[in-house]
């Protein structure tokens, strides 16, 4: 019945949107806070009419307006359903093992070894720092047909400085795709689309989940030269030439269009993010430094996955992470003020 690429997936486990009671939900890295007003505005005077038609195939005015402020050229962004869905056209445009694995960190967003199955391209892990940060010159030592890490990484939170990214772009073989996933780096790092026309292999992936509060929209995108947008656009009309509906093109417009919401909300998100991570601190925990909208820590007394029921049991949701050299730690989302207190009360009482 089913065919042999079907039988060989190994799928991506979302963390747990669970509905049996309410929790406090530090789990998956959403915001906590609600998107522009400009986005309920946007959506209240839709007129329903219009869902008749088509979207915009190429959601030109909101390409435009993310290229606007971002500084480059409407040519040099694409969007799409999620980040995730622009990481599988990436895949599929660029990583290809006849010219060696793809390269990403030992620990790092999960989905990378999905898409590898899913595309039958071979993968090299390579190892972190012994402070866990993201190694450079590890990655240069290897030959790979690209290379992908996120930055600020999954789980760990640790930011690159641009100066090293851009040390590894100095470096690294013209003609292979780097990309650099930055679903955090609106939460305190800065953003290698700095570098996208001075290297034509770079490519810059951006989610509106985590800083736009937008996580249910399913909208992503990408920035690159030219040339590496087109690719992607010629995936995305060999698979899908809809990715983005009416209502979403319409809510990313208004989300991006508002940065005074935009740095309000991440500005509470990082002081937030500051304030757990000393009270973790305080309290004889391991908390690795963060420029993302979570913390990664461990307990003095208990491995990630105890800390996890016993949070659980108290009504808030974490992260942990089944996996060699992870198990000392959780994640935590940055929730609000309120939330983060709960946490640490719960944790307390652990
Ligand atoms: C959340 C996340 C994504 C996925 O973002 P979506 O736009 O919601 O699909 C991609 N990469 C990393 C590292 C993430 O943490």
């Amino acid at each position: 019945m089913y065919s042999e690429r079907f039988t060989k997936l190994t799928p991506y486990v979302p963390g747990e949107q669970p509905q049996d009671r309410s929790y406090i939900k530090l789990n998956t890295n959403e915001n906590p806070y609600a998107p522009a007003p400009g986005v309920a505005e946007a959506l209240r005077s839709y007129d329903v009419e219009n869902l008749r038609r088509y979207p915009d195939p190429n959601a030109d005015a909101l390409c435009r307006l993310i290229a606007e402020t971002h500084g480059i050229k409407r040519e040099q962004v694409m969007v799409g359903n999620g980040s995730d869905e622009i990481l599988s056209f990436v895949f599929f445009a660029f990583f290809d093992s006849s010219r060696g694995p793809l390269l990403f960190p030992e620990h790092t967003y999960s989905f990378y070894p999905v898409y590898c199955d899913y595309y039958g391209i071979d993968y090299k892990k390579v190892a972190l720092d012994e402070d866990y940060l993201v190694n450079i010159d590890r990655f240069l030592a290897e030959t790979g047909c690209g290379l992908i890490f996120p930055n600020p990484n999954a789980p760990t939170g640790m930011l690159l400085s641009l100066d090293e990214v851009t040390r590894l772009m100095e470096r690294w073989p013209e003609d292979r795709v780097v990309v650099v996933d930055e679903a955090y780096i609106d939460f305190g790092g800065e953003s290698a689309v700095a570098l996208i026309d001075r290297f034509p292999n770079l490519l810059v992936v951006r989610t509106y989940s985590k800083s736009y509060s937008l996580a249910g929209s399913r909208l992503g995108w990408a920035m690159g030269s030219e040339e590496l947008i087109r690719a992607l656009y010629a995936v995305k009309d060999s698979f899908n030439s809809y990715p983005v509906d009416t209502l979403t093109q319409k809510a990313g417009m208004a989300a991006m269009a508002d940065r005074e919401w935009f740095d309000k909300t991440r500005s509470m998100v990082m002081a937030e993010r500051e304030r757990v991570s000393e009270a973790l601190s305080a309290k004889g925990w391991k908390v690795l430094p963060s420029e993302a909208n979570f913390v990664f820590a461990g307990a003095p007394d208990r491995d990630g996955k105890a800390v996890y029921e016993g949070l659980k049991a108290q009504g808030v949701l974490v992260r942990f992470f089944n996996k060699e050299g992870l198990t000392p730690f959780v994640r935590i989302t940055i929730g609000t003020a309120e939330e983060n207190t709960a946490l640490l009360h719960a944790v307390d009482s652990l």
